[in-house]
């Protein structure tokens, strides 16, 4: 099971923000307001309560894009005149970021206020996984912030803390950037928002999302398989018409009575699970449909439901997979953390 976030101070509760492999903490009540869905190049804005925020960006300019026939031709010309074995190519962090303050002070010089920037030297950090630039700016507004590569994941990442002048920035940065990690962890991508904490395995990528205030849902896949995570809130209101179970059924018909379902403690809640091949036509001519690109269609599925009284939510997990994956809703459903 994941562990719990620990609060940094006592009596100073902690969010916890994740996406897309990247994870850290804030105060209580911030919460994500701007997103990007892409994995390789993506952007995730953060909100305070009052006049700050936080952005964060990256990109893996290391990562391998798909095949052109121009690769190919490449390629080819390599056969014949091969490269030296080179080092890693690491990028250009300090001109990344040059070019990153030059777009911020053009605003600034737009609204006709001063612009003042410093980078800071190269520092080598998390045993010599990050080479790093601290770097702050003030014009419209204040920022503070960090662009780094990280050799591990290949990602370029530029985080900062903005606000304005008024706003004390540090604390927020050293917390951001203490509790940061750009990657996932052992092989599970932690996703984090709205109070919901979930971990998907990293290899399934986001497909879709709903996020509104009553109601969450994540859908993620790999090739075949999917993973659907959802939260429905006001779950007294929902419980004084429906039992649980009921719940399960009319929710999530896909799960034919001849599945298997039995009750289950989850996450320490009385909850339902059932296990069962996949069933309903439209679910077969999908399974089918994925099955002509990938050998292994996913005709296998499973659900479980929970109520959490403590925070007034009822959670829906769902996967479907191939036979060779086992254990993957049980998985997930450890990683949920819903109070
Ligand atoms: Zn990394
Ligand atoms: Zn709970």
């Amino acid at each position: 099971m994941a562990s719990k976030i620990q609060p940094k101070q006592a009596n100073a509760p902690r969010t916890l923000i994740g996406w897309q492999g990247v994870r850290f903490t804030l105060p209580a009540e911030w919460n994500i307001t701007g997103f990007s869905m892409e994995r390789d190049n993506g952007y995730l804005k953060v909100d305070s309560p009052g006049t700050m925020f936080v952005q964060i960006k990256w990109s893996s300019p290391n990562v391998r894009k798909p095949i052109t026939l121009g690769d190919w031709i490449v390629r080819l010309w390599r056969l014949f005149r091969p490269a030296p074995p080179g080092e890693e190519k690491i990028p250009d962090i300090r001109q990344m970021l040059e070019s990153f303050l030059k777009q911020t002070e053009k605003q600034a010089r737009k609204e006709k206020k001063p612009f003042e920037s410093k980078i800071k030297p190269e520092t080598i950090e998390a045993n010599g996984e990050r080479i790093a630039h601290h770097f702050t700016w003030s014009g419209q507004g204040q920022g503070q912030g960090k662009i780094w590569y990280c050799k591990t994941c290949r990602r370029v990442v530029i985080a900062q803390v903005v606000g304005q002048k008024k706003d004390h920035l540090a604390d927020i940065a050293s917390e951001m950037f203490g509790s940061l990690c750009d990657h996932p962890q052992e092989g599970w991508a932690t996703w984090a928002l709205y109070d919901m904490v979930a971990g998907v395995p990293e290899d399934f990528s986001l497909k879709s999302q709903k996020l509104m205030s009553g109601y969450l849902k994540l859908e993620f896949e790999r090739r075949a398989e999917r993973i659907v995570i959802e939260r429905w809130g006001l779950a007294n209101v929902v419980r004084k018409k429906f039992s649980l179970e009921e719940w399960l059924d009319t929710t999530y018909p896909t799960h034919s009575t001849r599945s298997e379902k039995q009750a289950a403690i989850v996450q320490e809640h009385a909850g339902w699970i059932a296990h069962g091949r996949v069933r309903s036509p439209l679910d077969w001519m999908r399974a089918m449909r994925d099955a002509l690109f990938s050998l292994r269609p996913a005709t296998r599925y499973a659900v479980c439901v929970w109520e959490c009284e403590e925070t007034n939510k009822i959670y829906g997990i769902q996967v479907w997979h191939n036979v060779r994956t086992k254990g993957l809703l049980e998985e997930v459903m450890a990683r949920c953390e819903c109070h």
